[in-house]
């Protein structure tokens, strides 16, 4: 509970923490809550209701204030000196004994560019690639499907020239809820204006209710659903030839691919009506502009990677790509996953998204920290998970909280018991540190400055406003000296904007930024050191790969993991607007928390009559990974033979039902698609 900050709060310019918006937002004292400032995105001042609760963790009494080390099974508090004594000893030891491979670094999408950075270059000093963002758990695959065939995994476009577009195709997103200030300062304008909404989700939401076209796609079905698309594109002749000539390769054997599909069955199969689905592929393809939006509905699948290859079809053979108004734009999650991936932690690239194997990457690299990093790709953090207490011994996570965001929670549990330390560096005595042997509490957001990058690839610049809490400590200092114990390098950094200037050096799509550069306006990566600004538009006249042209992709459906015996539904989870994923902060705002206090389980009023539930009833939810007891909510706006709970929540924790098979490129797990009973609580 909060009831005013007692810290100091001197209020500043920053950025906001939750999604990958990127609000400008400061304190204001008189309201007692953040407000916007007119930033380089919320360029009205506008924010959305988590952005006016995000001061609320200064002064929260909650906060981890002093280290706390395991004594007898407990946590209790310890000077700074024992905590890194012990983490110095215990981290030494199993590098001694098993090698560097035998740590892993969870690196956090939640902070600031400089911390990741120094994150990986701590574990890239002591000589592994064992690092790792949450990036892992939502976009990857996204990232693996527009890096093959593109060049690079982030939005095409910007947020300010998809307002061009005629069509706007959102798939697997809900951003009305989950990008609110995207959503309503530049989707609903634009649609306002005549832009066509095509929205693709099993689920009827807030997004919906802007939409034109609907389509419920059954969750794992997007692959029939999008080849269904291509193939009414060339039917109609809504391709663009001169486009498909120039710029793309393949199209004979896509043509000949597409020759097998039927539309109809494809459509069926996805669980939408056919005509909608004609409906939908004829808008896109009449469009003179037509953007795409994609989000975790598309992404966070086994077959993730594939799904986001078929929605990459549709611009190839229409021609809409390298021109404002148009691409393929993820809406990425957290204020800082996409900087976090920039920066280089990730397991197998540098800064800048350079190969570990890239000697050049590596020299570059090596004469700034004059060690070189590994050559071999770490794990990934769904793949080191599975290797707690065999090939892995120790783990540091920072500001995250694996426990309640991977999947097949029950087993995360196991295998973080399994570890023989664990460090966590946290603001919250979160889950994850419940397994801890020292916990490092560290600097809100509120409370530290540095740099985050938003979804269309701004950097930046985040201002501290409040005086750390207790004995609490600077993240950055914190992992420097993590630095400074387990390597042998120095982790001497006179400031913040000292790091970032050496970030500058080593990635190539942050070169020549700087802090004043950045400023109150942001400066958007791939950068240009000789002009001094960024690139708007990608793939205008080659993809970023450096090729002129791209493949199109046959994409195969692959069938959903789970297979549903006669009864089961399929859970599917997201996000709601109140809370952010592991509601680690969210949970414990007053503010947010009056406005949804407990997780609800959506329900099609047709399958709970099946089973005798009545609205508000508490029901069990349950597979063979574990079981959660919610109160169902009775809606119509989910699809027949599929229910939906968030991810916020530890009780319910909808991560003891979900699955943890991966996607083979991405190593994504698969969220979207589990099979479970669904019964009245006794
Ligand atoms: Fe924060 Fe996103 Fe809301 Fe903006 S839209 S205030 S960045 S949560």
């Amino acid at each position: 509970m909060r009831d005013t900050p007692s810290q100091d709060v001197d209020p500043q310019r920053s950025i906001c923490p939750f999604c990958g918006v990127g609000c400008g937002l400061e304190y204001d004292d008189a309201r007692g809550n953040g407000v916007g400032w007119k930033g380089p995105v919320n360029t009205k001042g506008e924010i959305c209701p988590k952005g006016a609760a995000a001061f609320d963790v200064v002064g929260d009494e909650e906060r981890l204030t002093q280290p706390l080390v395991r004594e007898n099974g407990r946590l209790v508090t310890a000077p700074w000196e024992e905590a890194f004594d012990r983490i110095e000893r215990a981290f030494g030891g199993i590098v001694e004994e098993y090698g560097p491979d035998a740590l892993y670094f969870f690196a956090s999408s939640a902070c600031t560019n400089e911390e990741n950075y120094v994150v990986q270059k701590v574990a890239r000093t002591l000589g592994t690639n064992n690092v790792d963002n949450c990036a892992r758990l939502c976009h990857s695959s996204t990232v693996a499907a527009m890096s093959s065939r593109f060049g690079l995994g982030a939005m095409t476009n910007t947020l300010e020239d998809v307002r061009e577009a005629d069509v706007f195709l959102v798939t697997g997103a809900n951003p009305a809820e989950q990008h609110p200030v995207i959503f309503r300062s530049y989707m609903l304008p634009a649609i306002r204006d005549g832009t066509t909404l095509i929205h693709v989700d099993p689920r009827a939401n807030s997004t919906t209710d802007a939409a034109d076209i609907h389509l419920p796609v059954k969750p794992g079905y997007d692959i029939p659903l999008l080849n269904a698309m291509a193939k009414v594109l060339l039917e109609a002749d809504l391709v663009d030839q001169a486009f498909l000539a120039e710029r793309v390769e393949g199209i004979t054997e896509f043509t000949a691919f597409l020759d097998e599909v039927d539309v109809t069955e494809n459509a069926e199969l996805a669980g939408v009506d056919p005509d909608d689905l004609r409906a939908a592929a004829r808008v896109y393809g009449e469009a003179d502009r037509a953007a795409a939006f994609t989000g975790m509905g598309m992404s966070q699948h086994h077959c993730g990677t594939s799904n986001v290859h078929a929605l990459l079809n549709l611009p190839l053979l229409t021609g809409n790509i390298g021109v404002s108004g148009t691409g393929v734009n993820p809406l990425r999650g957290q204020n800082n996953v996409q900087g976090a991936s920039d920066v280089g932690t990730l397991p197998s690239t540098l800064p800048g998204y350079q190969s570990v194997s890239d000697a050049d990457a590596r020299a570059r690299v090596a004469a700034e920290w004059g060690v070189e990093p590994p050559t071999v790709p770490g794990l990934t953090e769904s793949e080191a998970i599975h290797e707690f207490g065999d090939g892995i011994h120790g783990a540091f996570v920072f500001g995250e909280n694996p426990a309640v965001t991977e999947p097949n929670a029950n087993h995360v549990s196991d295998a973080l018991d399994e570890l023989e330390f664990l460090v966590v560096q946290d603001i919250f005595p979160t889950e994850t540190a419940e397994y801890a042997d020292v916990v490092l509490p560290g600097s809100s957001w509120a409370e530290k400055g540095g740099t985050v990058t938003n979804t269309d690839r701004q950097v930046l610049r985040m201002r501290p406003s409040a005086e750390l809490p207790g004995d609490a400590r600077q993240d950055l200092d914190l992992l420097c000296e993590l630095g400074e114990r387990l390597t042998d390098n120095a982790f001497t950094y006179p400031s913040t904007e000292a790091v970032f200037d050496e970030m500058t050096r080593v990635n190539p799509l942050y070169e020549g930024m700087s802090y004043d550069g950045i400023g109150d306006e942001g400066q958007r990566w791939p950068f240009s050191a000789a002009t001094g600004i960024g690139v708007d538009v990608l793939h205008s006249d080659r993809f970023f790969s450096g090729e002129r042209t791209a493949d199109l992709v046959a994409v195969d459906h692959v069938p959903p993991v789970d297979q549903l015996d006669a009864g089961d539904l399929v859970l599917t989870t997201g996000r709601v607007m109140q809370h952010f994923n592991s509601g680690a902060v969210t949970r414990r705002s007053d503010t947010l928390m009056g406005m949804r206090g407990e997780d609800r389980l959506q329900i099609h009023p047709g399958d709970a009559e099946r089973r005798a539930i009545s609205d508000g009833d508490r029901v069990t939810v349950a597979n063979e990974r574990g079981t959660v007891e919610v109160t169902a909510t009775l809606t119509p706006t989910i699809r027949e033979g599929t229910v939906f709970l968030t991810f916020h929540y530890d009780d319910p924790l909808s991560n003891r039902l979900t699955g943890d098979t991966l996607d083979p490129e991405a190593s994504i797990p698969e969220y979207k698609h589990s099979a479970v009973t669904v019964t009245p609580v006794e």
